[in-house]
């Protein structure tokens, strides 16, 4: 067997075993790109020895979706099979596990009439309301694992052929998974014991608020009225531990979204829409950002921030050190879920309900400084030029990182 296979298989039982954390007996739903089927049996053979009752899989298929996107009439494009999502959800309220196989193709739809496949968008978004919200809400154990897609890879190494390229994007995605080490298993348990350790810590504080401090950076983050830190393994609702996201660096909790304060830039680039947008910098009043800007890419950016009246606000903050094994990849990947693991972030756009104690929602939600938008876009700040201290009310400070790394 050479590396690269053993590799495969180590990560395919690190998403099993801690990803999933799967029951003796219990179901496994997946979802992979049609180009994974290799790598979806491999998971679904380590799904079995560790358990799995049965194994269902559904395969997208970029090219079908072309081909609809390309054919039918316009109004064909609300409909978006609502029976299956509504049979996923029903499969996870019984129990059954959901696994994601991520990794596609940035340009899958490039060429085609942005209205139509924002149509298309829409509809499946509704459509898949109830696997979501399950998925959301930790009814069930799940997890994310990545999967060197061709299209990816050329997003990422555009200069290499595709085999290398492929070959290259593994490699990282192992670096970052901590599959090249040698019991990657331990190595996420230690992990997982770090995270929550900060978790704990940040949650007993009750900072009010963060403050960042860095070249180009001076930004004070209100935080949320009964914000709770979250941030590795999480509980499902029956108690079960799971790694939603593989890899994943980050704690974070919900800033309150009239309480943001400075001036701020970006110490990576950000993917959005398919672009790179380098040199972002903002400045922040009362919690919206007034004035934004970026070296390249400012149109995209500019467009994400006229979604809605939330889009200017933030909804997530974040600390990651600076010594993570992503950030030592030295790339950009293009995917949020590895590109935001890189450094310390904030988001623009919608909060998660459950950075909040009590998971409010609708008036409450708000009152709390819980913001809400369509959007959800993170993007760094975080660096070894950067320190983060935790505020309290009367403004006594606790350095919580120096030069990108943790101090507490
Ligand atoms: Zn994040
Ligand atoms: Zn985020």
């Amino acid at each position: 067997m050479d590396a690269l296979e053993k590799n495969l298989e180590k990560l395919a039982e690190l998403a099993v075993r801690v990803g999933l954390n799967l029951e003796e007996g219990q179901e496994v739903i997946a979802t992979a790109p049609i180009e994974a089927l290799d790598f979806v049996r491999l998971l679904a053979e380590k799904a079995y020895e560790n358990g799995a009752s049965l194994f269902t899989v559904l395969y997208g298929d970029n090219v079908l979706a072309r081909k609809r996107l390309a054919l039918v009439p316009e109004a064909y494009l609300d409909k978006a099979p609502a029976w299956l999502y509504e049979a996923m959800a029903k499969a996870f309220h019984e129990g059954a596990a959901r696994l994601a196989v991520s990794g596609n193709d940035p340009k899958a739809l490039e060429g085609l009439p942005p209205e139509r496949v924002g149509r298309a968008q829409q509809a499946q978004s509704r459509a898949y309301k109830p696997a979501l919200s399950a998925i959301a809400e930790f009814v069930t154990n799940w997890t994310i694992v990545p999967f060197a897609h061709p299209g990816w890879a050329k997003a990422v190494f555009p200069g290499l052929p595709e085999e290398e390229a492929v070959r290259r994007l593994w490699q990282a995605i192992f670096q970052a998974t901590r599959v090249d080490q040698e019991d990657p298993v331990a190595a996420w348990e230690a992990h997982n014991r770090a995270l929550h350790a900060k978790v704990a810590f940040l949650n007993e504080r009750r900072f009010h608020a963060l403050h960042f401090q860095g070249p180009g950076t001076d930004l004070t983050v209100g935080l949320a009225e009964g914000h709770l830190w979250q941030g590795g393994a999480t509980p499902t609702k029956k108690g079960r531990l799971c790694n939603p996201n593989l890899p994943t660096e980050e704690v974070f909790t919900a800033p309150h979204r009239e309480r943001v304060e400075g001036v701020v830039r970006a110490t990576r680039p950000l993917a959005l829409s398919g672009q790179l947008v380098e040199g972002i910098w903002a400045r922040f009043e009362g919690g919206v950002a007034v004035e934004v800007g970026a070296e390249k890419g400012e149109e995209v950016l500019k467009r994400l921030l006229e979604t809605d009246e939330g889009a200017r606000r933030l909804g997530e903050v974040a600390l990651v050190p600076a010594d993570n094994p992503i950030a030592r990849t030295g790339l950009v990947f293009f995917d949020t879920l590895f590109d935001e693991n890189a450094a310390s972030h904030i988001a623009f756009g919608q909060a998660y309900a459950e950075n909040l104690e009590g998971r409010p929602s609708g008036e409450a939600f708000r009152r709390r400084g819980g913001n809400e938008s369509m959007v959800h876009v993170d993007w760094m700040i975080g660096s070894e030029e950067v320190d983060v201290d935790g505020l309290y009310e009367d403004g006594t400070r606790v350095p919580l990182m120096r030069r990108g790394l943790w101090v507490i």
